[in-house]
């Protein structure tokens, strides 16, 4: 019997070969020169813009004030002539569409001259408005096929950026898209809408509090998990190509147990990768600062220093895109599904996110929060808004990846509740009990107990990694968004509930002032209310622990365990009024999304279920079945011979007996597949979660078991031990 060499074995073989450095040679980088580089930034308009019409864009850009259209000619030209000097030969205006994802049609600068020849061209026209053929994006009856028409238009208030790769460079214009009928098709606009809402409110605020500031802007700190993987291992992998995460894999024998990966030093290869990420987000002016192993391995992380929500989330976008893209430049995959591999930590998203303005960040307690009337107004009425919107918070997180995390002991659980720490938590405790607060509990400096450490202040809270929703100093961070997911929908549903929150705080203290009390009291009187219908959203202690879930249904707190148990409210009445009445959603583009939400769902588990029935009906069954009849043959002969055979036929008995349970499971798994479960994309959803995943569950229990039988050379597919530790 002749055999071609295991494929297995020349995987590792190439991995061992793969180069660290695709030049060999170490980057050398200025960073200030470096940084923005690749954007349309402030100081390149104001270089190239005559002084008004840079003047005009400015106020646009500060103060959200529309864009004079003649100024828009003056801005197209400067921002050809500043692409065109850097190679770029095509536009595109780059938009956010409901998948999630980014998309771009590129258009050439060109524009023949009729003698034969071509000049470079751009208009304000081109800048300002792009219509893409938009049939093929996911508008969740938005829009008709027969009315295809959608319309981009240019965002001023984010920069424009040049994307190179080695085919050339292009200019990328951030733009909203919508359909003809104005209805929003994509993640910015509601965003853009909800960053107004907020700035309205949060300036009403401090108006009163005789602190008018000129903008009130949400800021947004995304932290970024992901994994890398060999790609030698991950295209032999269909799941991974099809579905982004393993569907088969037994667990290894050593996982993160020994808790050696985290905060390890960086391997050679994956922070050139890292290094070279960076200096291509530094270029398109992504202020990217941490970057450390994450707790499983092959888990890494990074993160940026914060930025105004809008750009932020254009930011974020590009991270998970330049973080695929410079990963096959080292051999690697980069991995930002949220469960990539059972059994081993998964990857989330921590979004901070606060509200400042020009000059302060309204969420700094500073060092007697008791004493800071603003800081109290401004943090309560975040609790008020998620104690009001749990099932908001916990729809915007809700997909299929997500579903591997929350609850899952090593992510938040799907309950919605506040980690304040101690010092605020006191607070609130005596502004209940005693209508106001009058002592913060101190922090004090921890003692290391060696003289020549430095004694360093100790922070008011610890951490707490089991929250979703944690106040940390001075931001307050979302912990339970997936890795893989876009933090324009939960930013959307945070500032808009915020806004409606202080909305409503401010009409109280209005009406309390235009009674007669001052300021304080009036205050006072706004805070000792609210405090007792929040109060039990706050919870400072294990989330991942039983207790919590039978304590937070006493307390009546929502636990939407999974993604369709989520879906529902968020077209709820409470929510489609929310929407509308701060202008962020209409209910028709609610519903629109609701719709989106619920078809991706379908299809994420759908390709699932498909990909895992073809991989064991024609990569494992084959497999084991060589396997077995090579013991077949080798208990055949070793009879022959009369030799014994009791262990040869022991294994073959094993291995008989687990392909009949595979081909029972799997047998199952095709006839669930072939279902839909009825007409109506919510029946078909229900069809997934209800028979395809148990069905899979079933399907994976079995391969995982051959895995553990069948000869290794003759195993189809990269396992766990390859993937997640060979570097
Ligand atoms: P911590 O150590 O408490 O996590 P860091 O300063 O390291 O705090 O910040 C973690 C993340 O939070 C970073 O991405 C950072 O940019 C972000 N962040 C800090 N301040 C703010 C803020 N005011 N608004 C939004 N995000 C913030
Ligand atoms: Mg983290």
């Amino acid at each position: 019997m002749t055999r071609t060499l295991p494929r297995r074995f020349d995987s590792l073989a190439a991995v061992k070969d793969s180069p660290a450095r695709p030049d060999g040679e170490s980057q050398r980088v200025d960073l200030e020169e470096e940084f923005g580089a690749n954007t349309f930034s402030l100081t390149s308009m104001q270089a190239r813009l005559p002084k008004p019409a840079y003047k005009a864009l400015l106020k646009t850009i500060e103060d959200h004030t529309p864009l004079d259209p003649s100024v828009a000619d003056t801005v197209a030209v400067a921002m050809k002539d500043w692409a065109i000097e850097r190679g770029a030969t095509h536009f595109t205006h780059w938009f956010q569409p409901l998948t999630g994802l980014t998309a771009e049609k590129h258009d050439s600068f060109l524009s023949p001259t009729g003698d034969g020849r071509a000049i470079a061209e751009f208009s304000g026209a081109e800048l300002v408005q792009g219509e893409p053929d938009a049939s093929s994006f996911p508008s969740g009856g938005l829009r008709a096929t027969f009315e295809a028409r959608g319309y981009t238009a240019w965002d001023p208030t984010s920069p424009a950026f040049l994307r190179e790769g080695p085919g050339g460079a292009y200019l990328c214009i951030p733009t909203a898209f919508a359909s003809w009928t104005g209805d929003a098709l994509d993640q910015k606009t509601p965003l853009l809408r909800s960053i107004q809402a907020l700035d309205t409110q949060a300036r009403r605020a401090l108006e009163l509090f005789g602190k008018p500031a000129r903008r009130a802007r949400a800021t947004l700190g995304p932290e970024q998990e992901f994994f890398l993987v060999d790609e030698e291992f991950a295209y032999r992998r269909p799941d991974l190509i099809t579905a982004g995460r393993t569907l088969f894999g037994a667990k290894p024998p050593r996982g993160q147990e020994l808790d050696d990966h985290y905060f390890g030093s960086i391997s050679e290869r994956v922070l050139d990768c890292m290094n070279d990420v960076e200096l291509e987000l530094y270029r398109l002016g992504v202020p990217l600062k941490t970057r450390h192993n994450e707790v499983a391995p092959g888990q890494y992380e990074m993160a940026p220093i914060y930025e105004d929500a809008n750009i932020a989330a254009d930011h974020q976008q590009l991270t998970m895109s330049t973080l695929r893209n410079v990963a096959r430049r080292y051999g690697l995959v980069c991995l930002l599904h949220e469960k990539p591999f059972a059994g081993v930590n998964g990857s989330g998203k921590h979004l901070n996110w606060s509200v400042g303005t020009e000059s302060q960040n309204l969420l700094e307690p500073g060092e007697t929060p008791h004493e800071n009337m603003q800081f109290l107004f401004f943090c309560s009425a975040v609790l008020k808004a998620v104690e009001r919107h749990q099932d908001l918070l916990r729809v915007s997180i809700a997909f299929a990846g997500n579903d591997h995390r929350l609850g899952a002991n090593e992510a938040p659980p799907s309950i919605i509740s506040v980690f304040l720490g101690d010092q605020l938590t006191d607070i609130y405790e005596q502004i209940e009990q005693a209508g106001s607060a009058d002592s913060s509990m101190s922090s004090g400096l921890l003692g290391l107990g060696v003289n020549a450490l430095p004694h360093i202040p100790r922070h008011a809270g610890d951490r707490n990694r089991t929250s979703p929703f944690a106040f940390t100093g001075n931001k307050f961070e979302f912990r339970a968004l997936g890795s893989s997911q876009s933090i324009s929908f939960p930013a959307t549903v945070l500032n808009t509930i915020v806004a409606e929150a202080i909305d409503e705080m401010v009409v109280d203290l209005e009406g309390r002032m235009a009674e007669g009390a001052e300021l304080d009291d009036a205050l006072r009187g706004v805070l000792a209310d609210e405090v007792v219908k929040f109060k039990h959203i706050i919870f400072n202690g294990d989330g991942y622990s039983d207790e919590w879930v039978e304590e937070a249904e006493r307390r009546g707190l929502l636990n939407l365990r999974s993604t369709l148990d989520a879906l529902p409210s968020l077209v709820a009445a409470k929510n489609a009024a929310l929407f509308e009445k701060y202008e962020v959603l209409s209910r028709a583009e609610l519903e629109s999304r609701h719709e989106v939400m619920v078809e991706q769902y379908f299809y994420t588990i759908n390709i699932e279920g498909e990909t895992a029935a073809d991989m064991a009906r024609t990569m494992i069954l084959p497999a084991a079945n060589r396997y077995l009849s090579e013991l077949l043959l080798a208990a055949e002969r070793a009879d022959d011979l009369g030799l014994g055979v009791r262990g040869v036929v022991a294994t073959a008995k094993a291995v008989s007996g687990a392909i009949d349970e595979l081909v029972d499971a799997l047998d199952v798994l095709v006839a669930q597949n072939a279902e839909l479960g009825g007409e109506e994309i919510e029946e078909k959803a229900e069809h997934m979660r209800a028979n395809i995943i148990p069905a899979m569950g079933e399907v994976r229990r079995c391969v995982d078991a051959l895995e553990k039988l069948v000869a290794d050379d003759l195993w189809p597919i990269p396992t766990y031990r390859d993937m997640l530790f060979v570097k």
